[in-house]
């Protein structure tokens, strides 16, 4: 038949979304479900879910709409949003993304659909920007060490009080915040705190602090400069905190460090602050990475991911996530923080605007920032505008004697967005993107009628900046050859070019992470990100002018509710650790609410996620760990003795459904009736939803709270470790205790948890995306299809690594697993001495980024492929691991010494396999080429073996020393 003969639905179909997504066509499908033994795609889920959960309902979602179409329609909600420049400051910025840098990273899929970089070997390229990421932070703040990046500045001071509270010698409860730090970190950390019992002192006017300074307290936390803009030279301050033996924390502006003293050579022990002005656009408020630097002493208690630098097989320098941020699930509730998915594509964007400017193009920024800041002063001066300007580097405060609303509304009628601090109090704050006309324009708002305006030129010639001369910055700063070689836009092109060769992403291969669900991030779901009415937008302009974002929050809510089955989602939380804390706070607020704030005992079966332990340690609860069964089930038996146990102090479970096993356990409808009976609340841990989206729904089978990982089900790329997005979802009755934000204007019984109110907002459009252009059938097929993948997996691996665990088998038929199978490689140790480690490693000689490793379960490897991924990648990977299973045939057979043989030796570089010499005992065919198809397409590990002992006792976490770095 012609296409012409087609009827005109099946041709506008011609251009659906739908097989875009889905790598599995109708011919694929038969056949994958012939191996497992399945009639029909309806047979095998319906002998998968439990029929007990299966959803009662279809979602009650938009029709899907092509492409084209709903990125047509995404623009209209983007129109919404009204661009006015922004001269708010806050903590947020306008920033000229270099191109180079915007297309070449921030767009390009090598960069962001790469994963975490748990896989040392693969992941040097993205571990070397953050290397020079963590250098760029030690150097401008003159710290030791830092690491590879926060969720945001405030969540980073609440962990800096944290950090200092492990840290120090006080034993005091008190934490001093000076009221001039920015309002949405004083609002997180008060969140924070609560829960901790710590008592924080806000210190509104300068002797408040010093008064405070002079009492008890473990830790102080001051912004440099000011959020008014002041610049405080804060040693003495610092050695008060020393006196009491508590930590002096500040948050610093890098941009601003540039020129000032850095917090490193007047004492500070932690600094904290966000990179978002280097290149990041303000984005509602995110995504963008903060950073933080501590002193030496502290660095084994750091949170978030540090990356170090140790050495691989061949001796040669190579790059690794050191000490307890590799893996951080080992520590649970002991961890230091609950941060897993951090925010790496905007620390990679931030590291390279550092090297693409080096340290001169940094302070010329910087020095045009203060200068016109410096003017802007003069002619407001000359107008008689109230300005304070004793002491500033980019920010103005004006007294307005009440008028600070008048005159907001003037500068808006003008197409500016001034800050109101206070009814009196007005600040602006300039940045890269300010031009002359800007100060023209602000001096107009400013001038009275017929008043003459004041010139630009007329204060340019020997303008000083207003930085105090005993804070001038004297140290050097950015001197390693990283930051002085890449100023020109092709050095730079090809530098970012040779940092991703090194990695494999999505954009090279499939990356069968269990739990972590590295699915498409489709191109039209990407490209409204960087649309300037998405991307340039302050978190706090006015919000009249932020109704395309309301729309899309809106929207996006009301689709991820009919996803879950729950009443009530805040879409605040900026990683799925964030939306769990935020979960266990409503749960923590409602008992107290009843009158139960003793109910502080969270079960978590042993083989929870470690960010569920550490969550509920994040919130002052006491984890009880409850046991699985042989099959991997949460033993319901030990369960049930624990709720009566802990009865009267039950705050809730914490479970992950399918469970982090990959079974979908039959029992969770009693399980879930179990903890309510016993008062306590049902919190689902979401990462698993790719089983579950349009089959089933947590909010109908009994949770009470889940978060979601946007950046697993819903598209969101991973970005090399973030950013994310963890939305919170909950039940009706815990809708009033959603995350609020006074600063950002929600009002709710829980605090704010992220700087921004809607956390990651820029990012929100792709998620918005999928769904739109999915729709309900859709997204249920999606889900479907991810189940058929992953039991083709299992089965087709059956002979070669028995999966672990499944669901109990129908009518005499093999056990089915969910969307993930655990491979089990437990006895090749004995057998050969292969460790599942080795298979990874081998993976990568036969270009694959390895499934999730030892999680959890310890020697095994947990494989989800996926609804994207087509039959014939799924098959490719087969091949390698069956001929991987070949290999370790070799040394259980003993032609190969089970210390020497191909996966021992993995991976292999090219380096070591073009010697002269070569006398492992195979060929260096084997070692390159163990399939044909290797011939055509080989991925090149750029380094042997890392080894992580190495490097963590002899911990360095900067640049390379220059010899290094040139060879
Ligand atoms: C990924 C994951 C988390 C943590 O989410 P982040 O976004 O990385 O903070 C929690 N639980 C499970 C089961 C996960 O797979």
């Amino acid at each position: 038949m012609t296409s012409a003969a087609l009827p005109l639905s099946a041709l506008e179909n011609a251009t659906e979304f739908l097989p875009r997504h889905i790598g599995i066509d109708a011919f694929d499908e038969a056949h994958m479900l012939s191996v497992i033994g399945e009639a029909s795609r309806r047979t095998l889920i319906d002998a998968i879910v439990p029929r007990s959960i299966a959803r009662a309902s279809a979602m009650d979602l938009p029709a899907p709409v092509t492409e084209a179409a709903a990125l047509a329609e995404l623009q209209a909600i983007a129109r919404k949003n009204q661009l006015l420049k922004s001269f708010i400051g806050q903590g947020y910025h306008g920033t000229h993304t270099p191109g180079v840098i915007l297309r070449n990273v921030l767009e390009n899929p090598a960069w962001y659909t790469a994963y975490t970089p748990y896989q040392a070997e693969i992941s040097q390229g993205r571990m070397e920007a953050l290397v020079n990421f963590q250098t760029m932070v030690c150097d401008l703040t003159a710290m030791p060490i830092a690491n590879a990046s926060m969720l945001d500045e405030a969540t980073a001071a609440a962990e800096a009080m944290a950090l200092a509270k492990r840290s120090v010698k006080s034993k005091s409860q008190r934490f001093i915040v000076s009221g001039e730090a920015h309002p949405q970190t004083i609002e997180v950390i008060q969140t924070r705190a609560a829960p901790l019992g710590i008592e924080v002192v806000l210190a509104q006017s300068p002797q408040e602090w010093q008064a405070a300074l002079d009492g008890d307290h473990f830790a102080a936390l001051a912004q440099y400069p000011a959020t008014t803009g002041r610049i405080d030279d804060l040693r003495a301050d610092v050695d008060k905190a020393h006196a009491q033996q508590a930590a002096f924390i500040a948050a610093a502006d890098l941009l601003a460090l540039t020129l000032l003293t850095p917090p490193g050579e007047w004492g500070a022990d932690i600094v904290v602050g966000t990179t978002q002005r280097f290149g990041m656009p303000m984005g509602a408020g995110g995504p963008h990475a903060a950073y933080m630097a501590c002193r030496d002493e502290f660095k084994r208690s750091l949170p978030g991911r540090l990356v170090g630098v140790s050495v691989d097989a061949h001796g040669h320098p190579a790059y690794r996530l050191a000490l307890q941020t590799r893996e951080q699930h080992i520590r649970r509730e002991k961890a230091t923080s609950n941060i897993c998915t951090a925010q790496v594509l905007p620390a990679v964007i931030a590291s390279m605007y550092a090297v693409y400017h080096g340290p001169e193009g940094l302070a010329r920024i910087a020095q045009r920032v203060a200068a016109f800041t410096a003017i802007l002063a003069q002619g407001l001066q000359q107008l008689g505008a109230p300005v304070q300007a004793q002491a500033a580097f980019d920010t103005l405060l004006l007294r307005t004697a009440g008028a600070t609303k008048a005159i907001a509304a003037r500068a808006v009628s003008m197409g500016v967005n001034l800050r109101i601090r206070s009814e009196t109090e007005l600040c602006i704050t300039l940045d890269e993107t300010t031009t002359r006309d800007d100060i023209q324009l602000l001096w107009r708002i400013f001038a009275q009628d017929g008043q003459p305006l004041p010139t630009f030129e007329a204060f340019e010639n020997g303008v000083e900046p207003l930085i105090p001369a005993h804070l001038h910055r004297t140290s050097a700063y950015l001197t390693h050859p990283v930051f002085n070689t890449y100023h020109s836009e092709t050095g730079m092109l090809r530098y970012i070019r040779q940092l991703s060769d090194k990695d494999l992403a999505l954009d090279r291969t499939m990356i069968p992470l269990g739990s972590c669900t590295m699915k498409l991030n489709a191109t039209s779901e990407m490209i409204p990100i960087t649309w300037p009415e998405f991307a340039h937008i302050h978190p706090f302009a006015p919000a009249d002018q932020l109704q395309g974002y309301q729309a899309l929050d809106e929207q996006l809510r009301a689709w991820l509710c009919q996803a879950t089955g729950y009443a009530g989602i805040s879409l605040q939380p900026n990683a799925g650790s964030q939306g769990e804390y935020a979960g266990l706070l409503a749960i923590k607020a409602y008992h107290a609410a009843q009158g139960q704030g003793q109910r502080n005992i969270c079960l978590i079966p042993s083989s929870a996620h470690g960010t569920n332990p550490a969550s509920a340690q994040m919130v002052g609860m006491q984890v009880v760990v409850t046991k699985c069964d042989d099959n991997g089930n949460v033993d319901m038996a030990d369960l049930q003795a624990k709720c009566e146990q802990h009865s009267q102090n039950l705050a809730c479970v914490m479970i992950t459904y399918p469970s982090t096993h990959g079974v979908f356990e039959t029992s969770v409808k009693e399980l879930c009736a179990l903890v309510h009976q016993h008062g306590g609340r049902v919190y689902v841990d979401g990462a698993n939803m790719n089983a579950l989206v349009g089959v089933a729904a947590p909010g109908e089978f009994g949770g009470d709270v889940s978060h979601l990982n946007l950046h697993k089900t819903f598209c969101i790329p991973h970005g090399g470790g973030g950013p994310g997005v963890g939305p919170v979802c909950v039940v009706e009755d815990l809708v009033p205790y959603l995350p609020g934000h006074a600063t950002g204007g929600i009002t709710s019984k829980t605090g704010a948890v992220s700087a921004a109110p809607l956390g990651n907002a820029a990012v929100l459009p792709i998620s918005w995306m999928y769904i739109r252009m999915m729709g309900a059938d859709g997204l249920k097929a999606a889900t479907e299809t991810a189940i058929l993948s992953a039991n083709y997996i299992s089965a087709r691996l059956k002979d070669h690594y028995p999966t672990l665990y499944a669901s109990e088998g129908q009518d005499g038929k093999p056990g089915h697993v969910a969307h993930e199978c655990i491979l089990d490689l437990r006895q090749l140790k004995e057998t050969s001495g292969v460790m599942a480690e080795d298979v990874a490693k081998r993976l990568i000689d036969y270009g694959f980024h390895a499934p999730t490793l030892s999680f959890p379960v310890p020697n095994t490897l947990m494989v989800e492929p996926t609804e994207s991924e087509t039959l014939a990648e799924l098959n490719r990977f087969i091949a390698a691991m069956i001929a991987i299973r070949g290999e370790i045939r070799q040394i259980e057979s003993g032609a190969w010494p089970q210390d020497n043989n191909p996966l021992k030796n993995a991976p292999h570089t090219a380096e070591s396999l073009l010697g002269a010499e070569w006398n492992r005992p195979y060929s260096r065919e084997t070692a390159a080429y163990p399939l044909p198809a290797l011939r055509k397409s080989k991925y090149w590990s750029p380094v042997g073996r890392v080894d992580n002992v190495y490097g963590d006792r002899n911990l360095f976490c900067s640049c390379l020393p220059v010899e290094d770095w040139e060879a």
